[in-house]
């Protein structure tokens, strides 16, 4: 009876969980990263080039030539979105190259791959299957995380006083300042404060600042519109009535937190395995002092939920499972010359220095690199004022879209320094990459460069042997 019941209940778990056989691993891969970060174009281009297989030299396995073959399967999840792949390669490779559109929630892909067998086994066993689950979601659901121990009036605080400090802010504050909290509720009140809120997100996201939360007030996904995303705010009220304006916006905040953050991180976020984190440093850098101090703080946070012993809420759901490795990968890397990639990388060291400390203390191996995961330029050393310039060559982008004109760029110098950019950024003064940086906006190379013109990407293949090569 129900004893019988119990156990057939825990066998059929069992064998769901085995229902691969277990000589084929899975490596559930995550890649994250704030919006525009290049989680969408990291993924196309990863994926096309293990299919493809010819550029990839520093994966070992293809180098020992060890990847016999790479195809796309069916993923296992049946009800999570599947990563859109063909139709962002289809972008990216059609006549007229363009960029696919970003990352607007969370979706999946599983690419297998067929390896020759190595050590003991090498001789005696076919070959072993490896299957990799990539899994996309946005930077800005991670940061959630830091809601889940804060009350309302705690949050409200906090974001009202971040608001007055940031472009866009004032209108919202003024808003809400002259909201009485202990008013009757009213729906179109509470939209009204929910847009304009949201509004002061989004131009604080464009004047270049990375933590603004909460993540799905940006990038709703498929709940847009519901009351749990519809809240905002508000400065303290003592002892508001029932069915009162704040005590709606405080219940609607809890299932936000409940209902919305922590199904992603019980669903998704618990069983990642590698992780690599995007980051378009250079854009925070070219946007001043302010947005890299915001950057590195945002970058802590994101690594909090990599830390699960620090945060009650994700170590219950975890339960002893956690992330083995995490790349912090600097993108976009192809706006520069060679020349200053190693700049780029240490500066991606120094904002993730804090954070990778502790990550490491909770043992995932941690590492950061400076990459392009589609090349949209070629490098071109050119003289100017009697000294030569590195600039880089590509075809710029027109607001509508089409290709522009063809020409080489000096995006202005990365600080030598990084310590220097921190402990400037802090202080709040001094200007980088300002040269040719802000016109910058390529279009995608075609996908066939010749081959003296060097890969199509810039050190993808390492960021893919750090992150799964082990496995291979
Ligand atoms: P997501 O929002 O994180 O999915 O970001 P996307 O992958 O859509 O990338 C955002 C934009 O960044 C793209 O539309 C491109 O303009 C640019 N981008 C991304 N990766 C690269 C790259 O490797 N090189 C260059 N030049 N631009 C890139």
């Amino acid at each position: 009876g129900h004893f019988a019941d119990s156990i057939t209940r825990s066998l059929g778990n069992v064998t769901d969980t085995l229902a691969q056989p277990f000589t084929e691993p899975v490596i559930r891969l995550g890649v994250t990263g704030l919006s525009r970060a290049g989680k969408t174009v990291f993924i196309t281009s990863l994926v096309a080039n293990l299919l493809d297989r010819a550029r990839m030299p520093q994966l070992v396995a293809e180098a020992e030539n060890r990847i016999l073959a790479a195809h796309l399967q069916p993923q296992p999840d049946d009800t999570m979105p599947r990563f859109d792949y063909e139709q962002h390669l289809g972008a990216l490779t059609s006549a007229t190259p363009f960029w696919p559109e970003g990352t607007r929630a969370v979706s999946q892909l599983r690419l297998s791959l067929k390896l020759r067998p190595t050590g003991l086994l090498a001789g005696v066993s076919g070959a072993r299957k490896v299957h990799l689950d990539i899994v996309d979601y946005p930077g800005e659901w991670l940061l959630d995380l830091g809601l889940m121990d804060k009350t309302y009036d705690q949050w409200a605080a906090d974001t009202l006083s971040r608001l007055a400090k940031r472009p866009g802010g004032e209108t919202y504050l003024a808003m809400a300042r002259s909201e009485d909290g202990s008013a009757p509720f009213e729906e179109p009140r509470a939209k009204a404060l929910a847009a304009s809120f949201t509004q002061a997100l989004h131009t604080a996201r464009n004047a270049g600042f990375s933590d603004c939360t909460p993540g799905r007030f940006l990038l709703p996904g498929e709940k847009e519109g519901s009351p749990a995303l519809t809240f905002a705010p508000l400065p303290p009220v003592a002892d508001a009535p029932r069915k009162s304006l704040q005590r709606e916006m405080e219940r609607r905040f809890e299932a936000y937190k409940s209902q919305i953050v922590r199904p992603f991180f019980r669903d998704h976020f618990s069983r990642i395995d590698r992780q690599v984190v995007l980051v378009d440093a250079l854009g925070a850098i070219h946007a001043g002092p302010a947005a890299v101090e915001d950057l590195r703080r945002t970058m802590a946070e994101i690594l909090g939920a990599f830390r699960p012993g620090a945060n009650a809420f994700l170590q219950s759901l975890l339960l002893g499972r956690r992330v083995e490795k995490i790349l912090f990968a600097a993108t976009k890397a192809d706006h520069l010359h060679h020349s200053q990639h190693g700049r780029l990388s240490a500066i991606m060291e120094a904002l993730t220095r804090d954070a990778r400390d502790r990550a490491r203390f909770a043992g995932a191996e941690t590492h950061s690199m400076a990459i392009a995961a589609l090349r949209a330029t070629v490098e071109q050393t050119l003289p100017h004022e009697g000294r030569s310039l590195d600039c880089v060559r590509g075809t710029l982008l027109k607001d509508d879209g089409t290709r522009g004109r063809e020409a080489a760029f000096y995006p202005g110098e990365l600080p030598q320094d990084p310590g220097r950019l921190l402990g400037v950024a802090r202080e709040g003064a001094e200007k980088w990459l300002d040269g040719d940086y802000s016109i910058m906006r390529f279009a995608p190379a075609p996908l066939s460069l010749k081959p003296n013109e060097g890969p199509p990407h810039i050190r993808l293949d390492r960021a893919a042997q750090f992150l799964f090569g082990d496995r291979l």
